[in-house]
């Protein structure tokens, strides 16, 4: 199989129909899409490369969902509806039964979110994904991790912690009970885009920044406080707990609530006001949705336990270079 006929039988679907703002998809030059009247183009590129993010073992399909699941939370954490990707895939070999599962996975996920591949690059090398997505949001109204504002309430969606348990329990810590492998493993492979909550979100009034959670939920906060200018208190007992973090030790159980990684769910913002409207955003996209917080003029981040006592913790976000 050369590399045209990988591409004509992976990547260049026959008989799926293009949506009306996809003029062009695979198969020229480029693509060619076209953003609604009045609306900005949103673009996030993520690479996911082998050993540094995913095992060599792990299934093809839970790694073509996860190459575009993380690609289109950071469309939802722009607030921008996706209009399609394109993949760039650096691989050893052509090996025909993964790339259909590959694309079995990849596929299922941008149909169900109606982002169709528009263009790639295939070439051989060591397993590399690299997906660039792009999606429009209406002029104006993106979420800016830089929008926080002294008083807002802060929000977390879902859970926070179990991608990063079911990573501990397949380094065989004693953290995890082996019962809850299977659950977690789900959660860490086939993480969900809070995508339809995103969109709900940025036509809200009052919420004002928004960022998802990849490397954990203090580090990826510390990165809207220091684009804001501001802090924030978080309160402990406030943080949604999976019930497979209730038995862990409380240093455990609070080291995946707050540093966990993986977990692509969205940490927004908003103005007190706007309680009942984020609610409704919440329902409308059935994402539960939690406060656990507000933000400070002071800056920092201050962890509150039970008693509004601050907790001191270390916990830090995830650095590829650090
Ligand atoms: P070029 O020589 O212009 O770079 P290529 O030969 O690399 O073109 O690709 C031919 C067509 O196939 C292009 O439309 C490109 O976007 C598409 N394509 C290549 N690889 C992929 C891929 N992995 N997924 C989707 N489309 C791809
Ligand atoms: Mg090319």
């Amino acid at each position: 199989m050369g590399e045209f006929e990988l591409i004509r039988r992976h990547f260049q679907r026959s008989g799926v129909r293009l949506p009306p703002d996809v003029m062009l998809g695979v198969g020229d030059d480029g693509a060619l899409l076209r953003p609604a009247r009045g609306h900005e183009l949103a673009i996030s590129t993520d690479m996911l490369v082998q050993d540094r993010h995913f095992f060599a073992t792990v299934d093809a399909a839970a790694l073509g969902h996860k190459a575009l699941a993380v690609n289109l939370s950071d469309l939802a954490a722009m607030g921008a509806r996706p209009l399609g990707f394109t993949l760039a895939l650096a691989l050893p070999h052509a090996d025909d039964a993964w790339l259909t599962a590959f694309a079995r996975g990849l596929f299922a996920l941008a149909d169900s979110h109606a982002c169709p591949l528009v263009g790639g690059d295939t070439t051989r090398g060591p397993l590399n994904i690299c997906i660039t997505v792009f999606g429009q949001v209406l002029a104006g109204r993106a979420l800016r991790r830089s929008a926080a504002r002294d008083g807002d309430d802060v929000y977390v969606s879902g859970r926070t912690g179990e991608a990063r348990l079911a990573l501990e329990h397949q380094r065989g810590t004693a953290w995890a009970s082996p019962a809850s492998g299977a659950d977690l493993r789900q959660r860490l492979e086939w993480p969900t885009p809070r995508n339809a909550l995103g969109v709900a979100l940025a036509a809200v009034n009052g919420v004002h920044a928004a960022i998802d959670l990849s490397d954990g939920l203090v580090g990826d906060l510390g990165h809207v406080l220091a684009a804001s200018g501001v802090g924030a208190d978080i309160e402990l007992a406030a943080l949604p707990v999976a019930p497979a973090l209730a038995a862990l030790p409380p240093a455990e159980r609070l080291e995946c609530l707050l540093a966990g990684g993986d977990d692509y769910e969205l940490l927004f913002t908003a103005h007190p006001a706007a309680r009942d409207a984020v609610q409704a955003a919440s329902r409308t996209s059935a994402t539960p949705v939690t406060r656990i917080g507000r933000i400070t003029a002071g800056l920092g981040i201050r962890l509150l336990d039970a008693q509004g006592q601050p907790h001191s913790v270390r916990v830090q976000g995830f650095d590829h270079f650090a």
